[in-house]
């Protein structure tokens, strides 16, 4: 079944604020709930995509996503993973706010997994898509969880006669003591498989490696979560599957450091180009640029490039780069070098600037009034 906009789900248009998703939301959840709607099938089916619509709207990150990417697709090549009432944190509150508690009992979901997902950090600035193996248990889809060879029966356990429990009886001296104990024959499954399915082998799932697409939106960092509904493993009692979360790591770059939206560089120049100014060549996630150096520029001095930064997670709003100046002393000089700094020496008379003659007037200050 191909996704519904949340927007057109919710009734609400692109621009809708806030107030507006949760009045909009609210009005549809008393209208669709599925326990004043017991006869009607589609109600469940609109109220758990109502819901779906919600989660995503009402978090400001996860709708800049959605309006940036669409729709999250977890399904991708697993067939019908779809989310159930189950699959939506925050929907108990939700639940309770309205109908005061009591939500239904379906079978056990299956468990989350967590994936840890290592990317570049140009991946992270500009968001990437990603394929990854996700080893996981599945429903065997030969048998469809039966554990039966197609085709074949499935009979009831002549142990546990299908409880899955096998109970002993021993004649004490106290009375008729019962023991209860998982099924030895059937392992507590209440089947008996005489041709069990060759592909799980009658266990009714196995374990696979699911490639799952992931899209990484741009601004993502070390410790960014990305939740994927249904993506988890397979419920081992036909309900609903958990839910795949990815962890984000970013390698750190060999120029550049991140501190937010933000991007840092340290740049290299001579004190001849501190001195005279110059313009020189920066890098910068978007390549090269040029940067003008104004004369007299100290050591430690920091430029800002605007908007040469990150994307801020969940727009398309750009942090800044900053790069920051190191003067270089040379080292190693050759005779006419030498020569040359000191004729420039005797010609600057060795005067120090007016910030180190302040500085010195400070040490000697610092000096006296500890002495005295
Ligand atoms: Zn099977
Ligand atoms: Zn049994």
């Amino acid at each position: 079944m191909e996704k519904r906009d949340y927007y057109e789900v919710l009734g609400v248009d692109k621009g809708a604020a806030q107030e507006d998703i949760k009045r909009a939301f609210r009005k549809l959840a008393r209208q669709y709930h599925p326990d004043v709607n017991k006869d009607d099938p589609q109600a469940a089916e609109k109220f758990k995509e109502m819901n779906e619509a919600y989660e995503v709207l009402s978090d400001s990150n996860k709708r800049a996503q959605y309006d940036q990417f669409g729709h999250m697709d977890p399904s991708q090549g697993m067939g019908g993973a779809g989310g159930g009432f189950e699959d939506f944190n925050g929907f108990g509150d939700i639940f309770d706010m309205f109908f005061g508690g009591g939500r239904s009992h379906g079978p056990q979901r299956g468990q989350d997994l967590e994936y840890e997902l290592q990317i570049e950090f140009r991946e992270a600035a500009f968001g990437v898509e990603k394929e990854i193996d996700v080893p996981r248990t599945e429903v065997c889809d030969t048998c469809g969880g039966s554990g039966a060879k197609p085709g074949t029966k499935v009979e009831q356990c002549p142990v546990c006669h299908g409880t899955g429990e096998q109970q002993t009886m021993m004649n004490t001296p106290f009375g008729r003591m019962v023991n209860r104990k998982t099924c030895s024959a059937c392992h507590g499954r209440g089947v008996k498989i005489s041709n069990p399915c060759p592909d799980c082998h009658g266990q009714g799932r196995h374990r696979v490696r699911r490639k799952v697409r992931v899209k990484v939106p741009a601004g993502v960092d070390t410790g960014t979560r990305l939740r994927m509904p249904g993506a988890g493993e397979s419920s081992p009692s036909g309900g609903q599957p958990g839910d795949l979360h990815i962890v984000i790591r970013v390698r750190a770059h060999e120029l550049f450091e991140r501190e937010g939206d933000n991007v840092y560089v340290d740049l290299p120049i001579t004190f001849v180009q501190a001195a005279l100014g110059d313009e020189v060549e920066v890098p910068t996630l978007d390549g090269q640029v040029k940067l003008r150096i104004p004369e007299g520029t100290q050591t430690g001095t920091s430029f800002r490039l605007r908007g040469k930064g990150i994307v801020r997670l969940g727009s398309t709003v750009r942090g800044d780069q900053h790069v920051r100046v190191h003067v270089i002393t040379p080292t190693r000089l050759t005779d006419r070098q030498r020569e040359v700094l000191r004729e420039l020496g005797k010609e600057l008379g060795m005067t120090p600037s007016e910030q180190s003659r302040t500085f010195i007037e400070r040490m000697k200050n610092a000096f006296l009034g500890e002495n005295g």
